[in-house]
């Protein structure tokens, strides 16, 4: 690729609803904007199955053709997409200057994060070891391989409750396992997972170690939270399903983020702590972290952006 400048107004980083939702705003507010996809186009729907809480669809719809809509919307209204991962950010200069893995340049008037979140590990060695022999962050996309087998899973919010449920599909049986004695994941889901008769929960236990051999995992062995006391268990898959963590790195000195990497936004509003430079979606949101919260954010920074624009001009 050549090392040429690309100038936009609105640049924005991201596709997943909060960058694809910017982009249909800027572009419809002929603001010609260039939108980087990243590694992963579409953002975590892509990994998600059935998605029943975002409105305006009366029928159970899949997560990548979600996103898919979004993707097209944003282009035909005259978004740039642009397939490149941005590896370094310059905020002391105007306009913003965004560095692509590709060695491609971009330059923002304005700047929107929407880099998402990334799945977090239990940061235990043999999760390594493992990788992609048994364990895994993504039930969705290797659940598959898991036919007949018996997996477990950890955490208990809604990712790891609707995992499990996924995994039903194809495993004999699925443990879940939590460190609690209680799930952080919503009511309904909650009560589909204990109707389940191929799931089993195991309370107040952390994940001590993957056990394995050459053919790869075999069991885990879970430590309880409450007396140090450990038990093994066998299974052939384990997933894990603890979280997310804002994809912030690159911005780490330059923009104000909070104790958990979240970018640190104005209330009520998307700008961060430069002017010009805004933050929307799961980057900049703790607390609700949905694909709606995530599209309605992704529109109230361009909005924000073309204000900043407009009040330049
Ligand atoms: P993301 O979707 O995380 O997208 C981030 C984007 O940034 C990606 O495209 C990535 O490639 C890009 N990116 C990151 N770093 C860079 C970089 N350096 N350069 C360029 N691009 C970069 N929410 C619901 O409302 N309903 C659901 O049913 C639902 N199900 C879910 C199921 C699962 C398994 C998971 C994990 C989440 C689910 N969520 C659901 C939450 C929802 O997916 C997120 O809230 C939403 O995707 C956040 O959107 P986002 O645009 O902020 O970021
Ligand atoms: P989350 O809500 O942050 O839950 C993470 C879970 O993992 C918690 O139960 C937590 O335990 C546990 N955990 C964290 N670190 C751990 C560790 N080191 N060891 C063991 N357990 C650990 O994350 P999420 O479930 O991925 O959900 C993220 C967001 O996406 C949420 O806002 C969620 O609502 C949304 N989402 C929505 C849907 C849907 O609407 N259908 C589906 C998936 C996700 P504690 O409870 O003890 O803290």
């Amino acid at each position: 690729m050549s090392n040429t400048n690309t100038h936009t107004k609105v640049l924005i980083i991201g596709s997943g609803p909060a960058g694809y939702t910017a982009a249909i705003y800027a572009a419809r507010a002929n603001l010609n904007p260039i939108l980087v996809t990243g590694y992963e186009p579409g953002g975590q729907l892509m990994i998600t199955t059935e998605v029943e809480n975002y409105p305006g669809f009366a029928e159970k719809i899949e997560g990548p053709w979600l996103v898919d809509q979004m993707r097209a919307q944003a282009e035909n209204v005259g978004t740039e997409m642009i397939s490149d991962y941005i590896v370094d950010v310059d905020t002391t200069q105007r306009p913003f200057k965004a560095t692509g893995q590709s060695g491609e340049v971009y330059t923002g008037d304005t700047l929107i994060i929407a880099t998402g979140a990334k799945a977090r590990w239990l940061g235990i060695e043999s999760e390594q070891t493992f990788q992609g022999r048994g364990v895994s962050a993504c039930a969705t996309c290797d659940g598959f391989f898991f036919k007949n087998q018996e997996v477990a899973i950890v955490g208990g919010g809604n990712s790891a409750v609707e995992e499990a449920l996924f995994l039903t599909n194809f495993c004999s049986k699925v443990t879940l396992i939590h460190r609690r004695d209680s799930l952080r994941a919503e009511k309904i889901m909650q009560d589909r997972l204990f109707a389940s008769d191929k799931v089993s929960v195991i309370w107040d236990h952390e994940v001590d170690e993957i056990l394995g051999d050459d053919t790869g995992v075999t069991g885990l062995r879970l430590k309880s939270t409450k007396d140090d006391s450990t038990q093994n268990i066998d299974v052939q898959g384990f997933f894990v399903a603890i979280g997310h963590d804002p994809a912030t790195e690159l911005f780490k000195g330059k923009l104000d983020m909070d104790e958990s990497g979240y970018l640190i936004t104005a209330a009520d509003s998307t700008k961060t702590s430069i002017d010009g430079i805004y933050g929307a979606g799961d980057v900049a949101d703790h607390t609700y972290r949905q694909a709606i919260t995530a599209a309605g954010m992704g529109c109230m920074a361009a909005l924000e952006a073309e204000k900043h624009l407009s009040s330049k001009a």
